[in-house]
């Protein structure tokens, strides 16, 4: 399979600065950004700077790592773990834009 880039929110408008986000978190290798049209009260995506299509197509698990370390840290900061929270990455038809990222939901569903 190659690596397929195609309908990429994260490098073709988040990365190329075409879109502004709000960021909760940075560090050299992945980016945590409230999402721009969420669907929970709370609602952050953590995507790696580096283009990975998808969970599936995943060498670097170091990334893996720095992404829950990051989650970890947001959940703490904002307490969400008094609340609720959940982390989903999505694969296949479940997956808009083909670069991995992970959703941190926390609150209510709003749509
Ligand atoms: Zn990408």
């Amino acid at each position: 399979m190659a690596d397929i880039k195609t309908n990429d929110f994260y490098c073709d408008f988040v990365f190329s600065n075409k879109v502004q986000v709000k960021k909760v978190k940075e560090t050299v290798n992945v980016l945590a950004f409230y999402h721009t049209n969420p669907s929970w009260t709370i609602h952050i995506v953590i995507v790696p700077k580096k283009h990975v299509a998808s969970l599936m197509y995943l060498e670097d698990f170091d990334l893996i790592k720095e992404i829950f370390r990051i989650a970890k840290e947001i959940i703490q900061e904002l307490k969400l773990d008094e609340a609720n929270f959940k982390i989903i990455t999505n694969g296949g038809s479940f997956q808009d834009s083909k670069h991995l990222h992970f959703h941190l939901v926390s609150g209510e569903k709003i749509k």
